[in-house]
């Protein structure tokens, strides 16, 4: 009886999946071109998508040449960033910002799910039961505009990939500042100085968790020359806990 069940309901999914690739004919998540069903990103885009350098420094995640990784690279030899360790998953190119673009401008999530969810057993290694990941805040105004808040989306990502906590009421955005990308480099920095602080009722909630946490990882989609991240990361080393950070994609800029 439970076979014949089985075998029925076998039958009915395949049905719903071939209706689903008559209505979704399969395609790369990519590039849209036909794939066969069941894959999902095509040998072209996946020639193309590259992941970041393993030969980096620790600290800052810049790419070294193999003979000098794991660092310190000059930069944090001379002015180190406030985080430990910095963690990028992809190359910002190709693919991968066409996907992470799509998912940003108009809420198209399954390139970007499926790059994380290419990255989980590598981010294991790195990321377990006992981290706690803070998305990088949002001006409250933008978070109310779009109704998205990216960073967090990808910490609940990983934090189901993973088995990690993560939280994204204990570090805050203070005032408004116009949107990075606008920015030059410099001006970045100065706009960033002051833009991260921890809530003004973060104890309760950190009391909550600070027992189960080795550490913290603050978290942004895309690391361009790092600032954001550091300043999240210097507000955050309150905490008394080692602060990491981690992008999902990063550009190759030098420091
Ligand atoms: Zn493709
Ligand atoms: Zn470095």
């Amino acid at each position: 009886m439970l076979d014949g069940m089985n075998t029925l309901s076998t039958k009915v999914s395949n049905a719903v999946n071939r209706l689903s690739d008559l209505l979704f004919p399969p395609a790369c998540l990519f590039c849209h071109a036909p794939m066969p069903a069941g894959s999902d990103c095509c040998a072209a885009c996946l020639a193309d998508i590259a992941i970041w350098s393993h030969s980096t420094c620790t600290r800052c995640g810049c790419e070294l040449p193999e003979t000098m990784a794991p660092g310190p690279c000059g930069h944090c030899l001379n002015k180190p960033p406030a985080q430990q360790q910095t963690l990028s998953l992809y190359r910002y190119h190709g693919p991968a910002r066409e996907a992470i673009l799509g998912w940003k401008l108009q809420g198209h999530e399954a390139g970007v799910g499926w790059l994380v969810e290419q990255s989980m057993p590598g981010l294991r290694q790195h990321i377990g039961g006992r981290s706690l990941l803070l998305p990088v805040p949002m001006p409250l105004s933008r978070m109310r505009k779009n109704g998205q808040h990216h960073a967090a989306n990808l910490c609940r990502w990983i934090a189901e990939g993973t088995g990690c906590a993560w939280d994204w009421r204990i570090l805050r955005r203070i005032g408004e500042q116009p949107r990075q990308s606008a920015l030059s480099g410099q001006a970045r920095r100065k706009n960033l100085r002051k833009a991260f602080a921890l809530a003004d009722d973060y104890r309760p909630l950190w009391q909550d968790l600070a027992g189960q946490v080795d550490d913290i990882w603050i978290v942004d989609d895309i690391l361009t020359t790092g600032s954001t991240l550091h300043y999240a990361a210097r507000a955050s080393l309150k905490l008394a806990k080692p602060v990491k950070v981690l992008s999902l994609a990063r550009t190759s800029l030098k420091h």
